[in-house]
């Protein structure tokens, strides 16, 4: 505190009153609402102003010739008053906060101005206090930094995520878990990724979902959000009337990845149970299918036969000969087995032609694949673009076809160096279509049997599940979507299938529906 006497010459009273009687200055003493005293050099009482008593509850005569130390509650600290002594003896004026006591007895806080008082010579002629009762504006203070204390605690316990974000996506405050996110995060802000940048980002929402993925490839993780507008006012002393307001946004949000991995693993599972119905139903359509190929091949024999039997009887007018009764009986037969196995072939399930992202329908049919990929000890290198368009598809059949195009690289890896054995899933937007390539390091597929391998029955597995229609399936559902399907040889062995399926604004999907059909 720099030199604060108050200087009492006539000659400076003059200056400073730039000619105002003398009186005026008393006056303005003895109205003031502040708290005036002004004492000897001992803080002994020579004069209270009005506004004494009403603070104190001391009249004039109480106090004169008392000590100050009258108005002591005595549980101020000494040092306080050493501090307050020390200041008044170097002629400086100090102020600070003292716990007095009213005539009554009862204690306030009083916010205490003293000053020295210096003649002409320089010397301190007397000490003039200048106090009020800031008791309600500390209970107030206290209660505000008690309620910011609570706050804090709460949030700062809090399980869930909390931030508050100002009107430039300043994150200005963060609790510990939203901290620890952050850091998962390698830095990045949660409050960023939750609430977008654009001019939604500014708006309240309730319960939104929202799944981070950008962990260095770890798992996404899945958050349920709300955000909430909040308004504070201006602090700064020039907006005191103005009353501006400064507006943020409440995040809070609570990590649901938990939840989401069981509800992923009940939808996955009911996709198991559903892609190994029509699994069963399909192998009963091509064990039938195959019956009645095999069936064909014979009863044409017989049906030629029966035709040239015809004609020998034709040329040499012969009544019908028991041989061609058989053969007429073999051939009504056969055709009947073959109209019964057609009429038992199980139907395909009509589906919707649906907004489909291709890169879930792969996660659907890795998730299927799971248990035999970790049997068979097989980790899928898997490359999503990030970002892909929605195509229509039927999803069953979609589905079922990768699963087929992951088992049939699955098998390919059979028997091959455990060290050697590498799978590839791709998804890529490649001249507007979305593109999926398969590539495994299996044996690969001997070069005349490229396109034989699409025939219906051709396998090169002999017995077992497999009954050669895969790829033919696998062909057919990329004809029923518009599509182009590749399989070829790699350089560095094994194959690689390639399937580019069109892109198709979602609400299209019906209108493309009936052109496919
Ligand atoms: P004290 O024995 O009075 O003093 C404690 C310490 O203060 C001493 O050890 C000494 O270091 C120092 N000290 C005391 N008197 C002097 C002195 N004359 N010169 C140098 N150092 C000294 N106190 C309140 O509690 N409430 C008030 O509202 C209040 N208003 C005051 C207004 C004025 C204008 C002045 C000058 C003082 C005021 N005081 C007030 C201080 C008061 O005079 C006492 O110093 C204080 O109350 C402590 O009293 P005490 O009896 O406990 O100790």
């Amino acid at each position: 505190m720099g030199k604060a006497g108050l200087p009492l010459t006539e000659n400076s009273t003059e200056q400073m009153g730039q000619g105002l009687p003398p009186h005026l200055f008393q006056a303005a003493v003895e109205q003031s609402p502040v708290a005036i005293s002004i004492t000897d050099l001992r803080a002994n009482i020579l004069y209270t102003n009005p506004a004494f008593h009403r603070v104190t509850g001391y009249e004039h005569c109480d106090v004169a010739g008392h000590n100050e130390s009258l108005l002591s509650d005595k549980r101020t600290p000494p040092q306080v008053y050493h501090a307050m002594w020390l200041s008044l003896t170097e002629q400086r004026s100090w102020s600070g906060i003292l716990i007095n006591r009213r005539k009554d007895g009862s204690p306030y806080l009083a916010e205490l101005n003293v000053a020295p008082v210096v003649d002409e010579r320089g010397l301190t002629t007397h000490y003039l206090g200048m106090h009020r009762d800031v008791t309600e504006l500390h209970r107030l203070q206290s209660r505000l930094g008690n309620h910011r204390q609570l706050i804090e605690s709460v949030i700062n316990a809090a399980p869930m995520i909390v931030a508050l974000v100002d009107e430039k996506g300043g994150v200005v405050l963060k609790n510990p878990a939203y901290l620890t996110l952050m850091e998962a995060l390698g830095s990045v802000e949660p409050a960023h990724l939750m609430l977008g940048t654009g001019s939604e980002a500014r708006q309240s929402f309730g319960d939104r979902e929202i799944r981070i993925d950008s962990l260095g490839g770890r798992p996404p993780r899945w958050f349920v959000c709300s955000a909430t507008v909040v308004q504070e006012r201006d602090e700064e002393a020039d907006s005191f009337f103005a009353q501006q307001r400064h507006e943020y946004l409440l995040l809070v949000a609570k990590e649901i990845t938990e939840l989401k991995h069981q509800q992923e693993q009940m939808r996955v599972n009911s996709l198991r149970a559903l892609v190994s119905e029509q699994e069963k139903l399909g192998t009963l359509r091509e064990t039938i299918s195959a019956a009645i190929f095999q069936l064909q091949g014979p009863l044409n024999m017989l049906t030629a036969a029966m035709g040239m039997e015809s004609r020998r009887q034709g040329e040499r007018h012969e009544r019908s000969t028991s041989l061609f009764n058989a053969l007429h009986s073999a051939v009504d037969a056969g055709n009947e087995a073959i109209s019964v196995l057609e009429g038992s072939l199980p139907r395909l399930v009509d589906e919707p032609l649906v907004p489909l992202n291709i890169n879930q329908v792969l996660r659907d049919a890795l998730g299927i694949t799971t248990e035999r990929l970790l049997a068979e000890g097989i980790v899928i290198d898997w490359r999503p673009s990030p970002v892909l368009p929605v195509i229509c598809g039927y999803e069953n059949q979609l589905r079922a076809m990768f699963k087929q195009l992951i088992d049939n690289a699955v098998d390919a890896l059979d028997g091959q160096n455990p060290l050697e054995r590498s799978l590839m899933l791709t998804s890529e937007i490649r001249d507007g279509e979305v593109c999926v390539t398969i590539e495994d390091s299996g044996s690969g597929i001997p070069e005349e049997n490229l396109l034989k391998v699409f025939q219906p029955f051709f396998t090169t597995h002999s017995g077992g599940d497999h009954t050669g229609m895969g790829l033919a399936m696998v062909q057919e559902t990329v004809n029923r979507h518009a599509g182009v399907l590749r399989l070829t040889n790699r350089e560095e062995g094994g194959c690689r299938v390639f399937v580019c399926l069109p892109v198709t604004a979602p609400q299209l999907c019906e209108t493309y529906a009936k052109e496919l059909s």
